[in-house]
């Protein structure tokens, strides 16, 4: 890499200074060690050590930061967990990296009116944590649930094998305080469902990181079922287990968690598990249960007579809190265990209608033989989200750019069959330059309005998202005029 100029130098100096006047003691890291291990998130195939990174504990300092930024026009990524998939936290050489993890605090819990606010850079599982003694949860799951923070899920709208039933993140979470890039600080949502005015709280989840920097966030908890179990059921076809799961919504039954995975990844799980798989199968679903005890019962058995009817070859029903549990833990251990069958893995999201899985997979296995690189799939089955995972060896020349082009073929026929390019790690770099494939010119443009009315500069997560991003200008105004009544016609009261 060449050497910074002398001006990047001062330009790097002046901003690593005003920085440190906004967030002193160790708030501001800019040795290039220090830098080192915010230069990927998950999607580790790209790296970029950020020009600085900042760490702010209050609204206060996120607001000053985010207002001398503005000021000075210096590029900002905001940063959780830095687990995406997607590379939306991907650093800029020229960008200040924020970083939210000092926003650790859970602030409130209100049991009578089942909330719960955080701080932004609170886990995912933190929140269940604190409110399990009371038989609360928070629904939604991240697979990389420990790691993950409440405001990256916001970004990305993170889901998790129990969104089936009780829904993505933007279902579970009631309001948010947001920094917008000039440093001023909104309100959105609130602690009830549907507050007045427009659903900006809609707009913001979801958005990546691109619209402001969420401060704090107020959630929904749910009280634990009384009873949960699971079904292991193996299928000789993946038709088989994709009809099963066509037929069990058909029929009314909307379980807590559907999954689905193919052969290599239930060899792979369960030679990192041990907890059961059945490995002479070429398909296997899990599929959970909650709610009192007597409609479980009946709804297992319901459950069951569809799979056998489906051609399944075994089922097992979980007998114990322990072995419900044990099912899980190969799926939710499914990422790790499929990087022991590669020095490398690249994972996909995609989401497809449901009844077309045995016809994208089989073409998924022909993309395999194409391209020389195999592919291991988990599925939340129920909403039809792929995560096919690409395994290569990033030390075999033009590897990584096979896996990349192998994926870029996955989501265009998942775009083909009727269904989106991402289900739930967002667009980020990685899928942005297939957002055409999707979404028209002027569906993009339109998007990217409401990009500029909360960051007209473009300063905030630069990069991310949009295939182009136009100067706001060029997109239109937007028309102020200032004294105008704006129905003259009614009548005044
Ligand atoms: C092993 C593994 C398993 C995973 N399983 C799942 C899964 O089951 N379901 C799922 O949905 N995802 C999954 N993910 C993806 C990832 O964990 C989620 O996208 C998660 O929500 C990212 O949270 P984070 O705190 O790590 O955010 P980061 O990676 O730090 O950032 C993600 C995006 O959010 C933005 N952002 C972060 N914090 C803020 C904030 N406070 N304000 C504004 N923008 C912010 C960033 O700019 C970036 O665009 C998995 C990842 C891994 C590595």
């Amino acid at each position: 890499m060449p050497e910074p100029d002398q001006a990047t130098l001062a330009r790097r100096e002046e901003i690593v200074a005003a920085l440190c006047l906004i967030v002193p003691g160790e708030g501001v890291i800019d040795h290039p060690d220090g830098l080192r291990p915010y230069e990927s998130d998950g999607l580790t195939a790209y790296r970029q050590p950020p020009m600085v990174v900042v760490l702010p504990e209050t609204t206060a300092q996120v607001s000053a930061v985010l207002a001398w930024c503005h000021a000075n026009k210096v590029k900002v990524v905001p940063r959780g967990s830095g687990t995406s998939l997607s590379g939306g936290a991907l650093p800029l050489a020229d960008g200040v990296l924020l970083g939210l993890s000092k926003f650790n605090r859970v602030l409130e819990i209100d049991y009578d009116d089942r909330i719960v606010v955080v701080q932004p850079g609170v886990t995912n599982l933190a929140i269940t944590n604190a409110v399990e003694e009371r038989g609360f949860y928070y629904a939604p799951d991240p697979s990389s649930q420990i790691a993950c923070s409440i405001g990256g899920n916001v970004a990305e709208n993170s889901g998790g094998v129990h969104c089936l039933k009780y829904g993505l993140t933007t279902n579970n979470v009631l309001g948010c305080e947001i920094v917008l890039m000039d440093g001023e600080v909104i309100r959105i949502g609130g602690r009830q469902l549907d507050p007045a005015g427009l659903d900006l709280l809609g707009v913001v989840v979801g958005s990546e990181g691109l619209l402001g920097v969420v401060t704090e966030v107020t959630v929904r908890i749910l009280p634990k079922p009384e009873t949960a179990r699971a079904l292991l059921i193996g299928f000789a076809t993946v038709e088989g287990a994709g009809q099963c799961v066509a037929d069990t919504i058909a029929a009314g039954i909307i379980p807590a968690g559907m999954e689905m995975m193919d052969r290599p990844a239930i060899h792979a799980a369960e030679a990192f598990v041990q907890v059961g798989y059945p490995l002479d199968v070429e398909a296997l679903l899990i599929v959970e249960l909650d709610g009192v005890e007597a409609e479980c019962a009946h709804l297992l058995g319901e459950v069951e007579r569809i799979a056998f009817a489906n051609g399944a070859v075994s089922v097992r029903i979980s007998t114990s809190e322990e072995e419900r549990i044990a099912f899980w833990a190969g799926r939710k251990a499914a990422f790790p265990a499929v990087g022991r069958l590669a020095p490398d893995y690249y994972c996909m999201d995609g989401t497809i209608p449901r009844r077309r899985l045995p016809q994208v997979l089989e073409r998924m296995e022909q993309l395999s033989a194409q391209y020389g690189l195999g592919v291991a799939n988990v599925f939340h089955a129920g909403d039809g989200n792929l995560h096919p995972l690409i395994l290569y060896d990033a030390n075999v020349p033009g590897e990584l750019e096979r896996a990349e082009a192998f994926g870029n073929d996955i989501l265009r026929l998942c775009v083909q069959v009727g269904g989106v390019l991402t289900g739930e790690h967002g667009v980020g770099v990685e899928k942005r330059d297939l957002m055409p494939e999707m979404f028209t010119e002027t569906d993009l443009k339109q998007q990217q309005r409401v990009k500029c009315a909360f960051d007209p500069e473009l300063l905030l997560n630069p990069g991310k998202m949009f295939p182009q991003l136009h100067r706001c200008a060029e997109l239109g105004r937007m028309h102020v005029h200032r004294g105008q009544v704006a129905f003259p016609d009614l009548p005044r009261f």
